[in-house]
């Protein structure tokens, strides 16, 4: 059995998969916010349960949101600030006893997705994430590309392009990446990112999910800041296009289940690629919310 954990701010799953990746088991938590040790507790707890139920042979992933520096496995910007500093990989490992693999999510995603996933028998795949926040991860004949401290397709904090603050008055919008950091490209093409331009579209506030379903009512202003968001995005797509010339990219996050996207996206990246580029396919994700434990489970596997 391979056992993968998805860490998040308010949970944490455990979710056991078979030979065959099917789930088989299933269990969550609450993240616990007072203190490292009531976390590494809940994480061996959860194990432990799942180790006495199912009786068997097992590695264990772990897939989690944040900075993971591959040469020391600290955790160097987590999502939960008592981890941060922190290596938690040598800290559970220790605890259980067993060798533990944890990587970034988004890396996780790719990972699943480039092998069994949409973009199965693909070379070059770019797994990436449109959320909450902005990330991805690089494949290459199904192997994860890490780069030199793990931080391979780290893409949410490269800058908007200049000429899009012409083009539709955008300010540079504060990212909390880095002290004074401003203009990052997750501020643009995250959910949020989408509520920043349709904020400076119409003045109002609206959640990603609002302004969809707006723009699909006939909403010129949710129409308008959609357009924008595309417009962006496939800008930032093809900058990393020319660079990595991938054969697949596939979408994950929420904003990768809004069927537009794929739909005016391909116009976009023509218009913005060298001509002697080829467009990669456009990939909606197989396994969806599930694919970061997925792709942590197939790494511990390996
Ligand atoms: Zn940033």
């Amino acid at each position: 059995m391979i056992y993968g954990f998805d860490i998040g701010g308010t949970k944490i799953e455990l979710v056991v998969f078979n030979q065959k990746s099917e789930v088989v088991y299933k269990k969550r938590v609450s993240t616990p916010k007072d203190s490292y040790e009531a976390f590494l507790d809940a994480l061996a707890g959860l194990v432990l349960d799942a180790d006495s139920e199912l009786d068997c042979q097992r590695s264990i992933g772990l897939s989690m949101c944040g900075v993971i520096d591959s040469r020391s496995g600290m955790l160097l910007s987590a999502n939960l600030p008592q981890l941060t500093g922190k290596r938690l990989v040598h800290d559970i490992s220790e605890r259980l006893g067993t060798n533990i693999v944890l990587d970034n999510d988004c890396k996780c995603f790719a990972y699943s997705e480039a092998n069994g996933g949409a973009a199965d028998g693909y070379e070059t795949v770019f797994g990436a994430i449109l959320g909450t926040g902005v990330g991805g991860g690089i494949c290459h004949n199904g192997e994860l590309v890490q780069g030199m401290s793990g931080q391979c397709g780290e893409w949410g904090h490269t800058q908007i392009a200049a000429m899009f603050t012409e083009k539709y008055g955008l300010p540079l919008f504060d990212c909390g990446c880095k002290p004074e950091a401003r203009g990052c490209i997750e501020q643009y093409i995250s959910g949020t990112g989408l509520s920043n331009i349709y904020k400076h579209v119409s003045g109002k506030d609206g959640k990603s999910e609002y302004i969809i379903s707006a723009m699909r009512s006939g909403d010129e202003e949710a129409l308008k800041a959609f357009d924008i968001f595309i417009d962006i995005l496939a800008y930032s797509l093809v900058t990393f296009i020319h660079i990595v010339n991938p054969n697949a990219i596939v979408f994950g996050g929420g904003l990768s289940n809004v069927d537009e996207l794929y739909e005016k996206l391909p116009g976009k990246l023509d218009e913005y690629l060298l001509s002697v580029i080829p467009a990669p396919v456009l990939l909606k994700p197989k396994f969806g919310d599930s694919s970061g434990v997925r792709g942590a489970a197939l790494l511990a596997a390996k």
